[in-house]
């Protein structure tokens, strides 16, 4: 047996949870002689992951949810035994606010790409022109192959502005919070890519891919998972999987600085404590990864990963507050339109087991690149800013019986074009200078919480293998 080995896994978030979970789980199965040490800057552990309970509600402050469709998330459910916890999200109808007017998803859209024309050409989200550049699509000539574009670029080419605008921008951003103009089409949807380079047509490669689903207008199916008393208790169950024989947990705790010796790593942690690692993973955004590396160039060569800031306000109702009670799930705010929230999630009818009956809990979110400030208000007002936004939209008049804002500053990282080519040499750079140490987490190769499970496990592996080399 190979001498006793040292891991630390920098960040607390799903992606260090999950690196340092599965090494355990490795470690107990192989019997190996090594010790992981988990580091997290913060007195909690899960990151982005946060659920906050109160009079009988259950309230994400960070994500909701997570999609099925990406295996790894159930999979770490499963793992650590909460499977019978999965819940399925309620798939009312989703709402588009284009102007004043809330527009119903058309249906047949596919990230905002019609697979069924009459839904698009009846919906008044879209003029007469919009309509007819969207139908330029079948007739448009085939793109040359491209090493990267950006989203913007690509939707524009195909299906026109205002497409873009009412629709798929308002839904990527959702996910992305970013500038669709800027935002690389190969590290975000690159099977668009591939669709139009086998069938020309955006649309018919959509068709293509859902295959017969887009015939059908019957009911749709539930796309996300989520846990009965909220994703923290994902964080909670691994943490008491947690072997206190193999696995030490420090919380409060920052690495500031880490420095390359002959065999191994020295982290300098911000309590003056120094930690020996063989092998370690950094799990923090690019930026934290930079300054505790800053002795190292490549780093400037990967350049900034901007990262922009969002908020989210839920507010508690009761259900006779909202007199406008839409049959849906939520909506999402076009671009052009007059209001500062982007998105509303009604989170009682998506998510029923979150709210008491009788009651009704609906999640705002502000925040997008040219109205960042927004982040920096008071608590006071952007609970205004959502009140009025939704007084316009819904009726609503009372005021909420309770709100909670919550502020992620940096925290949305923006893969520009190039980020593929720019993450390779990076991971080449540090396989050269930095051996032993791999990069892991939203900045890199996923934001979604299943890409940052599946980052979680391919960091574990590059551990073992390095480490058995
Ligand atoms: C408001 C919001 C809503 C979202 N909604 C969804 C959703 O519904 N579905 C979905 O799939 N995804 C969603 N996401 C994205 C997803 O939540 C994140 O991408 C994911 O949780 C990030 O996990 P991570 O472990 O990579 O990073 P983080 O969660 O950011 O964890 C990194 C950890 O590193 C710690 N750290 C930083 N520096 C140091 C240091 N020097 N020393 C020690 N520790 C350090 C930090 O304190 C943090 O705990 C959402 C994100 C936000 C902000």
């Amino acid at each position: 047996m190979r001498g006793a080995k040292h891991i630390v896994i920098v960040g607390g978030g799903i992606t260090g949870l999950t690196t340092t979970y599965y090494l355990q789980e490795a470690i107990k199965q192989k019997q190996l002689p090594y010790k992981v040490t988990l580091i997290e800057a913060t007195d909690k552990l899960g990151g982005k992951i946060e659920t906050y309970r109160k009079k009988g509600f259950t309230i994400e402050r960070g994500p909701d949810s997570f999609l099925i469709r990406k295996e790894a998330g159930a999979r770490l459910v499963q793992h650590v035994g909460l499977e019978e916890q999965l819940v399925k999200n309620d798939t009312g109808k989703a709402f588009v606010l284009v102007g004043n007017q809330l527009n119903e998803m058309p249906n047949g859209a596919f990230m905002g790409i019609p697979t069924q024309l009459s839904p698009f050409l009846k919906s008044n989200m879209f003029s007469f022109a919009g309509k007819l550049r969207m139908l330029g699509d079948f007739f448009l000539p085939k793109k040359e192959p491209k090493a990267d574009q950006s989203v913007g670029e690509f939707f524009r080419y195909h299906l026109g502005d205002e497409l873009l605008e009412n629709l798929i921008e308002p839904l990527l951003s959702g996910i992305y919070a970013g500038n669709i103009d800027k935002l690389s089409l190969m590290a975000t949807f690159p099977q668009f890519y591939n669709m139009e380079q086998s069938h020309r047509s955006l649309i018919k490669g959509a068709r293509q891919t859902i295959g017969d689903r887009w015939k059908q207008t019957t009911k749709k199916t539930s796309k996300f998972y989520s846990l009965k008393h909220g994703l923290q208790s994902l964080v909670e169950q691994i943490e008491k999987h947690f072997d206190p024989s193999i696995v030490q947990v420090m919380s409060s705790t920052k690495v500031k600085q880490i420095e390359k010796e002959e065999t191994n790593y020295h982290l300098l942690l911000d309590n003056g404590e120094v930690q020996a690692a063989h092998s370690l993973a950094l799990t923090t955004s690019v930026s934290q990864a930079k300054c505790m590396f800053n002795q190292f160039d490549f780093w400037d060569d990967f350049g900034e990963i901007k990262a922009t800031s969002v908020a989210n306000i839920a507010m508690a109702f009761d259900r006779g507050a909202i007199p406008q009670d839409i049959d849906g799930t939520g909506f999402v705010v076009s671009r052009n339109s007059d209001y500062r929230i982007t998105a509303c999630t009604w989170t009682h009818k998506k998510w029923p087991e979150t709210t008491p009956e009788n009651k009704a809990l609906l999640r705002c979110y502000v925040g997008r690149p040219g109205d960042e400030e927004v982040v920096q208000l008071s608590d006071e007002e952007i609970a205004s800013i959502a009140i009025n936004d939704l007084k316009k939209i819904m009726g609503i008049t009372d005021q909420p019986e309770f709100y909670v804002v919550t502020r992620w500053e940096k925290a949305m990282p923006q893969y520009e074009v190039g980020h593929l080519q720019r993450l390779d040499q990076l991971s080449r750079a540090m396989a050269e200078q930095l051996p032993g140490v791999f990069v892991a987490g939203n900045s890199y190769k996923g934001i979604g919480i299943p890409d940052c499970i599946s980052q979680g496990e391919q960091a574990m592996e590059d551990i073992l293998r390095y480490l058995q080399c």
